[in-house]
């Protein structure tokens, strides 16, 4: 047989013509449950956008094509303004368009944060770093609620279906994004070494900003909650990038980072001048009303890191399902099921978990929601976040050389998968946000103990997991040196019982087994691939997308 060498074989075609809601067996079976069969017939037209190759397309230029800042026009005037591709402004449209921004704070469905998280983590497999000012604009509404007038002037807006760039004053655009200036030089995670100064002027509630900000990501939106040094300590603030007049509010743009992944997206460095600046909350509070942001943008941690898993599993299962080597298709080798099916649980339990908690997010008025979310957020930031990088690695892998090269798609999964774990409180930070919770709220513990109980007699492995997590907890309260050192073995315990407990519910028998016995039974070496045992094959099947 003469071979054309002009002509490619055995190889997979793009992951594209498929409907990213529908195909994921976990998301439609999560939404259900949480929310409803109608929720996912709603969400169905963003999963097939979402899968079409023109996102696809959009994706990878917006990420090629990198932000650009413009600190001066051709005169000399100063005008700070960031240049973003077509393509960023096309998936920006589409995920303001389709409601993944603020609009479940003003929704009257009682479902409408599990049908944006769902949505968000569909979506996000076209590219994740809009997500960035999306997920911002999301967080922002329940901090903004600290002051009535300022929530009754943003909210609307921000909860707005239309994208509306550009610097204009927030009166004049059809709708508005947010982000959020609290990361200095000198302190990140530890807010109170701020040093930017708010100085009071004449008129009540108004001040104006001295200082800096290291990192402040996507500096075109409109308005940002930043935190302060006021008179009375740190202090959250509500800053326009441009004033009701029309005058450019003082935010000089430094410059933009170079980052190693989420490169559509730009990160840049703030210097504060006189910046016009209006108090949210009380002064010497601003931790207190600023928490309320990270609490909600630490949930689009979980949706985005979850959507990188699955995105990453369908890439790996597709491409073995059309690859073949040593004579039978890839997908069929005992030790690539292993692998598959041990990546496809770790999406499986990311997506159980991240849709819980949007459905603690739709019943906040439930004491045991609020309570659960408040122990389980930080739990799940920590946890899911931490699996992306070694999972999305792993999924790349299973591409062999095509997935180490750009067209894949698969290298910038690599590069954004870290990220989720670094911003919003870092692994260790979140880490000991669990001991806080822990300590100051019992009630937060009760939730986890009655949401892990609730499988309570599903699998033996579950039950004595969260005995020993118990133990394990007994053990160091009362000591809170062994309580700090220990804290990211408590939170890893902890989330994965809450990740058992949902699978053991609802997952199908062959998920909740293999879940169980490797991350809550003994028979577990470290890296995926080495499940002893179980129904692989059928594993696989349910996460391998059709197109
Ligand atoms: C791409 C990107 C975009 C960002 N965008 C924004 C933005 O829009 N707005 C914004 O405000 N910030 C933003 N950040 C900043 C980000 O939130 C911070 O980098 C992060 O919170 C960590 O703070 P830091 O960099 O000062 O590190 P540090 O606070 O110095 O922490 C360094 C390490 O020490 C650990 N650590 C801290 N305290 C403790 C402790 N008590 N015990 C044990 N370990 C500890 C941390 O977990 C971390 O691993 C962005 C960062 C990145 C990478």
């Amino acid at each position: 047989m003469s071979l054309d060498i002009r002509v490619a074989t055995n190889q997979a075609p793009p992951l594209v013509g498929h409907n990213i809601v529908t195909t994921d067996a976990a998301l439609v079976e999560a939404v259900t449950r949480h929310a409803s069969a109608e929720v996912v017939e709603d969400l169905a037209p963003i999963g097939a956008l979402a899968g079409t190759a023109e996102a696809r397309e959009h994706g990878m230029l917006a990420n090629e094509h990198h932000p650009r800042l413009t600190p001066y026009d051709r005169y000399g005037n100063r005008i700070d303004e960031v240049e973003f591709h077509p393509s960023w402004h096309w998936l920006m449209e589409r995920a303001v368009g389709q409601g993944l921004a603020a609009a479940p704070w003003e929704s009257d469905s009682p479902y409408a944060h599990v049908r944006r998280a769902a949505g968000f983590m569909a979506w996000s497999h076209t590219e994740p770093g809009h997500g960035c000012p999306i997920s911002m604009t999301y967080a922002a509404v329940p901090a903004l609620r600290a002051d009535d007038a300022i929530a009754k002037e943003w909210t609307p807006l921000l909860a707005s279906l239309s994208y509306d760039p550009g610097l204009r004053p927030a009166a004049t655009k059809l709708g508005a994004l947010a982000g959020m200036g609290m990361t200095e030089k000198q302190g990140g995670s530890d807010v109170r070494a701020n040093v930017t100064e708010a100085r009071r002027t004449s008129v009540e509630g108004e001040y104006t900003l001295h200082g800096h900000k290291w990192f402040t990501s996507a500096p075109m939106n409109d308005v940002f909650l930043v935190l302060a040094q006021a008179p009375g300590g740190v202090t959250c603030f509500v800053v326009p990038r441009v004033l009701p007049d029309g005058t450019h509010n003082r935010l000089d743009v430094v410059r933009l980072k170079d980052k190693l992944g989420n490169r559509s997206n730009a990160s840049s460095e703030l210097e504060f001048e006189g910046t016009l600046a209006h108090r949210l909350g009380d002064e010497g509070r601003g931790v207190r009303t600023i928490i309320e942001m990270v609490a909600a943008t630490r949930l689009d941690c979980v949706l985005g890191s979850t959507s990188l898993i699955r995105r990453a599993v369908n890439e790996a299962t597709w491409h073995t399902a059309h690859r073949s080597a040593f004579g039978s298709l890839l997908i069929e080798k005992p030790l690539m099921q292993n692998v598959l099916a041990d990546l496809a649980v770790e999406a499986e339990a990311a997506t159980a978990l991240a849709v819980r908690l949007a459905a603690a997010v739709d019943n906040l008025n439930d004491p045991h929601e609020a309570a659960l979310r408040r122990i389980a957020l930080p739990l799940s930031k920590f946890w899911v976040c931490k699996r992306t990088p070694a999972a999305v690695a792993e999924a790349l892998e299973c591409l062999g050389g095509n997935g180490y090269v750009e067209e894949s798609g698969m290298p910038l999964l690599y590069r954004e998968a870290p990220l989720n774990s670094v911003w919003e409180g870092s692994g260790n930070v979140n880490a000991l946000d669990v001991l806080r919770a822990l300590g100051r709220e019992p009630e937060a513990l009760d939730a986890w103990i009655t949401e892990v109980g609730r499988a309570r007699g599903g699998d033996a492995r579950l039950d004595r997991a969260v005995e020993e997590t118990l133990a394990l907890l007994g053990s160091l309260m009362g000591d809170p040196a062994s309580m700090e050192v220990n804290a990211r073995r408590l939170a890893v315990r902890m989330a994965l019982c809450l990740q058992g407990s949902l699978l053991v519910r609802f997952a199908p028998a062959e998920v909740a087994d293999v879940f169980c016995a490797s991350r809550l039974g003994s028979s577990y070496d470290g890296v995926f691939g080495t499940l002893d045992g179980g129904d692989l094959r059928a594993i696989v099947e349910r996460a391998t997308p059709v197109a």
